[in-house]
Formats: structure tokens, C-alpha cells, sequence
């Protein structure tokens, strides 16, 4: 790949056309590099856990007969990164569907999105207050169920970086032509120098507490790409301590029927 085409010295069409072909082996070179970093990345997170399963085998096998302390210990470690891995599992494929996958753009109505995905995220609120504000007539163009993912991606975080006792709001804005959506919570915020960071696959702030909440630091990069397949932007601001916002903006279909 690292091959160039050398540059004729001859008419300008053969020239512009060889460094047109030289600009796209650089593309592909560089992005093949992107994904050996990533199938790296992938297989170093998929590790971690298997480690810690085959660890806890293994203690289970030699002193778990005899000792239910250990047994149910073990028990309840596997099965904890036994899930891990599956969410993992299921988040990578996701994020390799949402390269390639048609977005079935139509008319969708925020508040059922909104609503969808509180549902599916504050059965238990661990002691998080959450309020929404969103004018029932404000619709996008979009496809409802990318959009519902990239609403619980952002709730799911709120929660995990929010501790109890905090609050979180999640409202919707039509601006001209197009709807702003945000979740606004009173968590931990991010580190300035981290900030343009978090949108990468694997990053996290705190390795810690992203993986004691569960977390893969997928969420934000695949919410980032199914935003991007909308032609949208997401983009946030923070304050360590204090808090943060996430901002998702979208094509407007009008406001009302
Ligand atoms: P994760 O699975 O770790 O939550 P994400 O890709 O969703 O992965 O987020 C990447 C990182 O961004 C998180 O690990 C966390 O450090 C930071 N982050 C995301 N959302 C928030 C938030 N609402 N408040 C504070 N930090 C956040």
C-alpha cells in the first residue's frame, strides 16, 4: 500500500489523475490503520473480562467445593463479566452495523422518542431526579429507532456519571430549521483536556467507574456515528464537578401537522 503512483511529467489531466490516485491510497492507508487500532482496542477490552472470568474459574475449581464464601463470590463475579462481555459483544456490532446501515428517514415525533427512552431507562431512577420538556409538536426527520438508541445512550450516561441525589433534564428545542435535543445532568462533568476525547471508541475518563457502572466507552462514539448518519452533530459542554449537557442536532420536519 505504501506504493505512489510517480507523477508523470506530461499532460495536466495524467498528472491531476495520478495525485488524485495517490490522495485516495493515502485515505485508504490511513484508514486501514484506524482499523487495526481498533481491532487492537477491541481485543485488548474483550480480554480483561475473560481474564477475570478464567481467573475466577479457576479459584472456583481448586477452593469453591468447600468454601461457599469463595463459590458465591465467584459465581457472582463470572456472571457479572460474563455481561460484560455480551454488552461489549453486542456494542461492537452495533458500531460495525452503524457504518454501513440505511437510516429509513421519516417524520418522528420527539416526544415519543424522549419517551420511549426514558422508559426504557428510569425504571429505576437510583435516587436521580429526571425531568423533560419537550413540546409535543416538534418533529424531526429521522429514523425512530437510531434516534431512540442515540436518547438512551445519552440518558444511560447521565445516570452512570450523576450521583444519587442529582438531577437530570432532558428537553427538546426547535431552531429554525433544525431540533436541538439535550440531556443536561448534575453529575461529575468531564476534564476540559478530556472533552474531545469521549466521542472515541474505548475512551473513558475513569476507566474505574465506567466499568463499575458498566460501561464499554462504546456509547458515545456509536451515538456520535448514528447522529452523523442523520447529517447531524452532537457535540457537549462540562464542568468537572458540576455537571454536563450533551446537545444532539437534527433536521426539523416542520412543527406541526
Ligand atoms: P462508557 O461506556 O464508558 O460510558 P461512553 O462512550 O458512553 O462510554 O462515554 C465515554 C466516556 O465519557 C465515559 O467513560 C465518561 O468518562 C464520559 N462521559 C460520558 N457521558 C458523561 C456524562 N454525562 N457525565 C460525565 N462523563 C461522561
Amino acid at each position: 500500500l505504501s506504493k505512489r503512483i510517480p507523477v508523470p511529467e506530461g499532460p495536466q489531466e495524467l498528472t491531476n489523475l495520478s495525485s488524485t490516485f495517490n490522495t485516495m491510497l493515502q485515505e485508504l492507508e490511513r484508514q486501514f490503520e484506524r482499523e487495526k487500532g481498533f481491532i487492537a482496542d477491541a481485543s485488548h477490552e474483550l480480554r480483561t473480562p475473560l481474564t477475570a472470568l478464567r481467573g475466577n474459574l479457576k479459584l472456583l475449581k481448586r477452593r469453591g467445593k468447600d468454601n461457599p464464601e469463595i463459590f458465591e463470590k465467584s459465581i457472582a463475579s463470572m456472571d457479572e463479566e460474563g455481561l460484560r462481555m455480551q454488552r461489549l459483544i453486542s456494542q461492537l456490532l452495533e458500531l460495525a452495523r452503524s457504518d454501513h446501515v440505511q437510516t429509513k428517514k421519516i417524520k418522528v415525533n420527539v416526544a415519543t422518542v424522549i419517551q420511549d427512552a426514558v422508559e426504557e431507562t428510569w425504571q429505576d431512577s437510583n435516587g436521580i431526579s429526571l425531568t423533560c420538556e419537550v413540546d409535543e409538536r416538534i418533529f424531526v426527520l429521522g429514523d425512530i429507532d437510531q434516534l431512540r438508541q442515540v436518547t438512551v445512550i445519552l440518558l444511560e450516561n447521565a445516570k452512570k456519571y450523576t450521583n444519587t441525589g442529582g438531577s437530570v433534564k432532558i428537553f427538546a428545542q426547535q431552531k429554525g430549521d433544525h431540533v436541538e435535543v439535550s440531556v443536561q445532568d448534575s453529575g461529575i462533568g468531564i476534564p476540559e483536556e478530556d472533552i474531545p476525547k469521549i466521542f472515541n471508541r474505548f475512551y473513558r475518563v475513569d476507566k474505574a467507574r465506567s466499568r463499575k457502572t458498566g460501561g464499554t466507552g462504546l456509547g458515545l462514539s456509536i451515538a456520535k456515528q448514528l447522529v452523523e448518519l442523520h447529517n447531524g452533530a452532537i457535540d457537549v459542554q462540562s464542568v468537572e464537578g458540576k455537571g454536563s449537557i450533551f446537545t444532539v442536532y437534527l433536521t426539523s420536519a416542520s412543527t406541526s401537522q
